[in-house]
């Protein structure tokens, strides 16, 4: 419990999430985000990385920004599993003391970040889009201590219809999620070193410790739409999964990939891994077109941070207009066609 002493917890930490001794590319993104707020703070920036004959991925994480690692190796850690995962990130929050513990919103973020939160008797804010150090409350009130050097986590409340910002003003760490495209990594800074703190708490397995038989790989057929540089997004107003050939002619013709609202995964048209938004993914490429979305605020969320934003839709009100740099009102079928044709007379 921590509920004397909050001072005596310093430094910035991030769950350097690794699978089959490969970094996931969340932890570089958390290390980006790790060192604004470490500077702001005036502390440190402190990589936790978990696993079996890991030592090998410290530069890598020195490069990216980790001025400490703390590794925990253990043959137990050779796999996630909930539990010794478990043990090993929350033994190392108990040991250190971080004053802010970051983890990324993928599969095993979700499922380690709350058990760890709850272990060390502390909150957590689930999917952050927006992380800072600043005052609690954020304007002061009578009677009521203002804090100040507190970590501000703002997400999407109540379906997405309101943002909220949440502090965690009397205990520590304090905890946050972040899913994977929303913050940046720094760029790699070639021969970076980091001090490097070896520390296995134990590890006794018992029934609590699941026994994994064999671990069976999703074949992925679909591309990462978090990669492409140019997205063609199509909503409900395709009118039908047929009708999404025209998107795709355009993509072709401009090197890009086809993505879609949740509206589209929804009918059943396109899959899932290629739906923006925030119960889908955040892109950010160079180029993104809105084709017949009306531009929800669950779905700007998702690709509001893309360099240059075209939108098509037929209604000159749709709200995608006000987030778009370029905004082409009329009929899809006609206007996507006619831009496919005139780029590939262009280009050629
Ligand atoms: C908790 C929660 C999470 C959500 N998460 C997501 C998410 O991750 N991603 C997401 O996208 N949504 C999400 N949604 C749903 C979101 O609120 C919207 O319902 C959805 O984005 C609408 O999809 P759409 O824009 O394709 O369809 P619509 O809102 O139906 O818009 C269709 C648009 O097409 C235009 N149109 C129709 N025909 C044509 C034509 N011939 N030519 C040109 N334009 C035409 C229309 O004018 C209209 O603007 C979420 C909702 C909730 C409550």
């Amino acid at each position: 419990m921590n509920i004397m002493g909050l001072e005596q917890y310093k430094g910035v930490y991030v769950f350097a999430q690794q699978v089959d001794n490969e970094l996931s590319g969340i932890a570089f993104e958390l290390l980006g985000k790790a060192k604004e707020l470490a500077k702001d703070l005036d502390t440190d920036v402190t990589a936790v990385l978990i696993g079996n004959n890991v030592k090998g991925l410290v530069d890598e994480l020195a490069a990216f920004g980790a001025d400490k690692v703390i590794v925990v190796d253990d043959p137990e850690l050779e796999v996630y599993r909930t539990e010794p995962y478990a043990h090993a990130l929350s033994s190392v929050i108990n040991e250190y003391k971080p004053e802010i513990v970051l983890v990324g919103a993928t599969a095993i973020g979700r499922d380690l970040g709350p058990r760890v939160s709850a272990r060390v008797a502390t909150g957590l804010t689930a999917d952050c889009t927006v992380l800072e150090i600043g005052d609690f409350p954020l304007v002061a009130r009578p009677g009521q201590e203002q804090k100040h050097n507190q970590l501000l986590m703002t997400r999407p409340a109540f379906g997405g219809n309101t943002i909220a910002t949440i502090a965690c003003p009397d205990n520590r760490p304090q905890m946050a999620t972040v899913r994977p495209g929303v913050m940046q990594a720094i760029d790699r800074i070639e021969g970076a070193k980091a001090e490097v703190i070896e520390y296995n708490p134990g590890f006794t397995p018992d029934n609590k410790y699941v026994e994994v038989l064999e671990v069976v790989k999703s074949v992925v057929d679909v591309v990462d739409i978090m990669d492409a540089k140019i997205l063609v997004s199509g909503g409900r107003g395709v009118g039908s999964p047929e009708n999404f050939q025209i998107l795709k002619d355009l993509a072709e013709v401009l090197g890009g990939e086809v993505s879609c609202s949740r509206a589209v995964v929804d009918n059943g048209w396109l899959p899932r891994d290629l739906q923006v938004g925030q119960t889908g993914k955040t892109v950010r490429p160079q180029v993104y077109f809105a084709i017949g979305i009306s531009g929800a605020i669950q779905h700007v969320a998702g690709m509001e941070e893309s360099d240059i934003i075209i939108a098509i839709n037929k209604d000159e009100t749709a709200p995608i207009f006000e987030v778009a740099d370029y905004g082409i009102v009329g009929d899809l079928n006609k206007i996507v066609p006619a831009l496919t044709a005139a780029l590939k007379a262009e280009l050629n």
